[in-house]
C-alpha cells in the first residue's frame, strides 16, 4: 500500500500503477475506443479512470459485482499561465481543486506530477498528432510559508483564515519573474521542447513519504488515503478473486473527479461504466433486454473513507455509531441517500465479511452536521442497481496528510475480494 500511494500522485499515476498491478496478473489492456474482446481479463482506461474486470467461465448472464472507488484527491493544480511574481519572489499560479484542507498544505515541501500533452512533432510540424506524457518531480519544488505568528494578531482569537486566491500560491525560486519561467521547467521535466506542449494537467503534491507511525506501528500516514486506500484493495482484491470469481462478472471501476461532483467524462457521473458494462455484454453475445435483466441482478460496492471518530472531537460523531482504526470495514448509512447503503444492499456485504470473516462497523452521521458523498448514490442511480457504500476507517479526511489503520488494508480488500467470490 505504502508503494501504491507514494507512485500515485495524481489520478493519472495512480492509474498507471493500477494497470502495471494488473497486467502482473494477466489483465490485457484494450482502448476504450474499439471492440471489447469475449470472455478473459481485462482493463481499459482514459485518464484517471480505469474499467477492469474478468469474466467468469458462466458468462455475463448473472450479472456484475462491480467495485468502486475514485482517483481523484482534493490538491493544487496549475493554471494556465501560472508565472506569478511579487515582492522578489517567483510563484507558480494554482486552482484548487476540490475540498482541501488549505491549512495542511502550508510549510510543506511540495512536488509537482501529471500530465502533459504534446505535439508529436516538431514545433510549426503540420502533424495534428498529440501524445501524452506523464510526470512525476519528486523534488521538494514548492512551498506555501505560512505567515508568521507576530504579523496575523488575529489568529489567536479568530483562527487560521484563509484567502485560496491570495494566499496559497506557492512559491518556488528568488527573481523578478520572466513570463514562459513555468513552460520551460515543463518542457525540461517532460523532455520536450517548450513549443511542443499543448496543454498540462499538472498539480502539487506532498514530497513526505507515506509512513507507519505509532506506538504499535499500526497506523499509516499519507496524502491521498481518500481515496487511493480504497482504491488499492480494489486493485489487490481483483487480482485475487479473478482466480476464483463468483457467479457475477467482477468489475473494479476507478473513477476521476468524484472531489468535484463526479459529472465528467470520466468520473461516476457520466455514462462510461453503463456503456462499457454494456459492450462487455454485447462482447459476450448478450443482446440489449439480456443485459438489462443482467444488470437487474447486479450489485455495486462503492468503496470510499469513512470518518473514525476523532478523540479530540468526539462530540462530532453520531455517539452510538462509533468508528474505530483497524476495527474493520465500515457500511455507511444514510436516511437522505447521501450514501446508497440500505437494509437490501448492505445485507449481500455484510454476509461476504462475514464468510472471509472481516469485522463490519456502521457509520451515521449526526443529524446536526450536513453529510458528504460519494460515488454510491450517483452509480446507484446511473446503473438502477443495489449498492453499498463501504470504506475503511480514516482521520483527517482532505487533509494533505492524512490517517488510517494497517490492519484495515487487509479488512476491505478481503471483504471486497468476498463479495467478487459470492456465487
Ligand atoms: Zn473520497
Amino acid at each position: 500500500m505504502l508503494a501504491d500511494l507514494s507512485s500515485s500522485p495524481t489520478p493519472y499515476h495512480a492509474v498507471e500503477r493500477a494497470r502495471a498491478l494488473l497486467e502482473g496478473a494477466g489483465f490485457a489492456s484494450v482502448s476504450i475506443d474499439e471492440p471489447l474482446p469475449s470472455g478473459g481479463r481485462f482493463m481499459a482506461s482514459s485518464g484517471g479512470l480505469l474499467i477492469a474486470w474478468a469474466t467468469p467461465a458462466g458468462g455475463v448472464e448473472p450479472g456484475y459485482t462491480v467495485v468502486g472507488a475514485h482517483t481523484d484527491s482534493p490538491n493544487l493544480r496549475v493554471r494556465t499561465n501560472p508565472d506569478v511574481a511579487s515582492a522578489g519572489w517567483e510563484q507558480v499560479g494554482m486552482e484548487v481543486y476540490g475540498g482541501v484542507l488549505a491549512n495542511s498544505w502550508l510549510d510543506r515541501d511540495l512536488g509537482l506530477a501529471g500530465r502533459v500533452v504534446v505535439t508529436s512533432g516538431r514545433p510549426g510540424a503540420a502533424s495534428p498528432e498529440t501524445s501524452v506524457v506523464l510526470v512525476h518531480d519528486e523534488r521538494p519544488l514548492l512551498r506555501i510559508p505560512q505567515l508568521a505568528i507576530h504579523l496575523d494578531r488575529e489568529i489567536r482569537e479568530k483562527g487560521l483564515l484563509l484567502d485560496p486566491q491570495k494566499h496559497l500560491v506557492p512559491l518556488w525560486g528568488l527573481g523578478e519573474g520572466d513570463p514562459g519561467t513555468f513552460a520551460d521547467y515543463v518542457a525540461e521535466r517532460a523532455g520536450v521542447e517548450v513549443g511542443e506542449i499543448v496543454s498540462w494537467d499538472l498539480m502539487a503534491y506532498d514530497t513526505h513519504a507515506p509512513a507507519i507511525v505509532g506506538r504499535d506501528g499500526d497506523m499509516i500516514a499519507s496524502a491521498r488515503i481518500d481515496n487511493l486506500f480504497s482504491t488499492f484493495c480494489g486493485v489487490h482484491a481483483l487480482i485475487e478473486a479473478a482466480d476464483s470469481p463468483g457467479a457475477r462478472v467482477p468489475v473494479l471501476v476507478l473513477y476521476d473527479h468524484e472531489e468535484v461532483g463526479s459529472e465528467s467524462a470520466t468520473g461516476a457521473g457520466g455514462a462510461v461504466l453503463a456503456n462499457v458494462l454494456e459492450r462487455i455484454s454485447a462482447a459476450n453475445g448478450v443482446d440489449r433486454t439480456g443485459h438489462l435483466e443482467a444488470l437487474a441482478r447486479s450489485l455495486v460496492v462503492s468503496a470510499d473513507g469513512a470518518h473514525a471518530t476523532h478523540p479530540n472531537y468526539t462530540d462530532k460523531h453520531e455517539p452510538n455509531h462509533r468508528i474505530a482504526v483497524n476495527g474493520g470495514v465500515v457500511v455507511k448509512r444514510n436516511a437522505n441517500q447521501r450514501y446508497a447503503s440500505d437494509a437490501l444492499s448492505e445485507a449481500p456485504f455484510r454476509s461476504a465479511c462475514a464468510s472471509a470473516g472481516v469485522p463490519v462497523q456502521t457509520y451515521i452521521h449526526r443529524n446536526d452536521l450536513p453529510c458528504g458523498s460519494t460515488i454510491g448514490p450517483i452509480t446507484a442511480a446511473r446503473l438502477g442497481v443495489p449498492t453499498v457504500d463501504v470504506g475503511a476507517p480514516q482521520l483527517a479526511m482532505h487533509s494533505i496528510r492524512e490517517m488510517a489503520g494497517v490492519a484495515d488494508i487487509g479488512h476491505l480488500t478481503q471483504a471486497l475480494a468476498a463479495m467478487w467470490r459470492m456465487t
